[in-house]
């Protein structure tokens, strides 16, 4: 099969190797030619393991190519992908899909009949008929537009792209399902399951899967204060219920509130969605406000542990990136954290061992560290607030000697209460019983 890709970010370059690497021809496309030209130069723009490799072979193999000339790569495509952003929309919290619709009329000028336009971006219900509308507003015919949303998360995508949990495909022509089917086929061959149906119900199965794990995760991270109130353990609570075949493990972490490219902006749209449709989605609406909250919380959360006031005191932060194994920082929560920090009379120095270059962009009056060493010397308290693999094995007695007051706040519930008090600090996790206790 011949591919076109169009949006070459986190989504469409994942998908775009990765369908490169099942032996499609592909052509990524993006208007950043930056971005373009790093990439023609093996230079990825986005940190994702595993990622460099999959492209390097695939572009040594001849099958992916990247380029800013969106008629040449839409040339003899059987398949275009859409995978341009689809931020909120200023005002209304709405997705913007200004991006989906000029890539459209892009594609329309060069659209061949018996062409497939799938859309990979997240978008509401109705985008599909939207597009069709603007393809015959351009005179295109013979063209089926299906939707075909994606499910990987950053920092494990290649695994994801390869060995989902399912593949939706919305289609209402059997031209688009089988070429989707033929796309998708060697993953069919892995037995992945695959679900056809209605572009519509496509469309809204990602937002309501999205907003589902937002609302898990507000729940645990209720329960966690619940928790800490009553002087239970949260993590024994997740695990407790998580072994429960009904609920499941995951997303039970309880932490400094949910952040990222996807959830907070899903969530809105879909309420945005809802309103339009007159129909009202209470628990979404809630669990939206519940981990705004939190969010905003966590400089409490820190001034709590420091007795109260952070003026004039230092903070060491551990991780940026909205979670591990990304540079992403979309809504990360060490953005308002930070910041409320700061305004309230704090520095901060802060590490994250990717993030730096996309933090600098986002974040200002920060001072950044080499390593979580440097960022703990001198400070007054340490937060971890993003859970990197290499915060989770560090030396303890290093962090309490160098730390001038023996606080460590752990939005991530990285360690155990006992671990660090034998290192002689004070551990103030999630849900971790009463952090009043520990100061005792
Ligand atoms: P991104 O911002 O990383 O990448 C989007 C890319 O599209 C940018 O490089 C931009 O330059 C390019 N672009 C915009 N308009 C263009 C045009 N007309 N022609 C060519 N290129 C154009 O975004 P992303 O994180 O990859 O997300 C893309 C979509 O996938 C969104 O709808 C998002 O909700 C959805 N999604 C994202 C994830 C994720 O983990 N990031 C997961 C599932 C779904």
């Amino acid at each position: 099969m011949r591919i076109a890709m169009i949006g070459t970010g986190y989504v469409g370059l994942v998908s775009g190797a990765c369908f490169a690497d099942f032996g499609h021809r592909v052509c990524c496309v993006d208007k950043d030619a930056r971005k373009i030209d790093g990439l023609n130069a093996g230079v990825m723009p986005i940190w994702e393991p595993g990622l460099e490799a999959l492209v390097k072979a695939n572009v040594e193999r001849e099958r992916l190519t990247f380029t800013t000339d969106l008629p040449a790569a839409v040339e003899g495509a059987e398949a275009v992908f859409i995978a341009v952003g689809t931020p909120t929309r200023r005002g209304d919290g709405h997705a913007d899909l200004t991006f989906v619709f000029e890539a459209v009329r892009e594609l329309a000028k060069v659209m061949k009949p018996g062409t497939v336009v799938v859309t990979k971006s997240t978008v509401p219900v109705g985008t599909g008929d939207q597009i069709e509308a603007i393809l015959k507003e351009e005179g295109v015919t013979g063209v089926s537009v299906a939707s075909n949303p994606e499910f990987l998360r950053e920092g494990a995508a290649i695994a994801d792209f390869k060995h989902p949990d399912r593949i939706v495909v919305g289609a209402q022509d059997p031209q688009a399902e089988e070429v989707l089917k033929e796309i998708y086929r060697p993953l069919f061959l892995n037995r992945a399951p695959i679900l056809i149906t209605g572009r519509r119900t496509a469309e809204l199965t990602k937002y309501a899967a999205n907003a589902f794990l937002a609302v898990k995760i507000s729940f645990i991270n209720e329960i966690a204060d619940l928790c800490e109130a009553v002087d239970a353990d949260v993590q024994d609570v997740a695990r407790g219920i998580g072994l429960d075949n009904r609920i499941g493990p995951k997303f039970l972490h309880a932490g400094p509130g949910y952040g990222g490219s996807c959830f907070p902006k899903d969530t809105l749209a879909l309420l945005k969605t809802a309103d339009i449709a007159g129909v009202d989605q209470r628990i979404v609406r809630t669990t939206v406000q519940v981990n705004d909250d939190r969010k905003a919380a966590m400089v409490e959360r820190v001034s709590r542990a420091l007795g109260g006031e952070v003026r004039g005191k230092r903070i060491g932060v551990l991780g940026l990136a909205f979670k591990p194994n990304t540079d992403d920082m979309r809504e990360a929560p060490s953005i308002p954290l930070i910041h409320g920090l700061i305004e309230r009379g704090a520095t901060v120095r802060a590490f994250d061992p990717v993030a730096r270059q996309q933090a600098e962009q986002v974040l200002s009056g920060v001072e950044f560290a080499k390593d979580a060493y440097e960022a703990a010397d001198g400070a007054d308290a340490l937060v971890i607030v993003t859970e990197w693999d290499e915060f989770r094995a560090l030396d303890l007695d290093r962090i309490s000697s160098s730390l001038r007051g023996k606080v460590l706040v752990d939005l991530r519930n990285v360690y155990d209460r006992g671990e660090v008090e034998a290192a002689g600090l004070v551990h103030y996790g999630i849900g971790r019983g009463s952090p009043k206790a520990a100061a005792d």
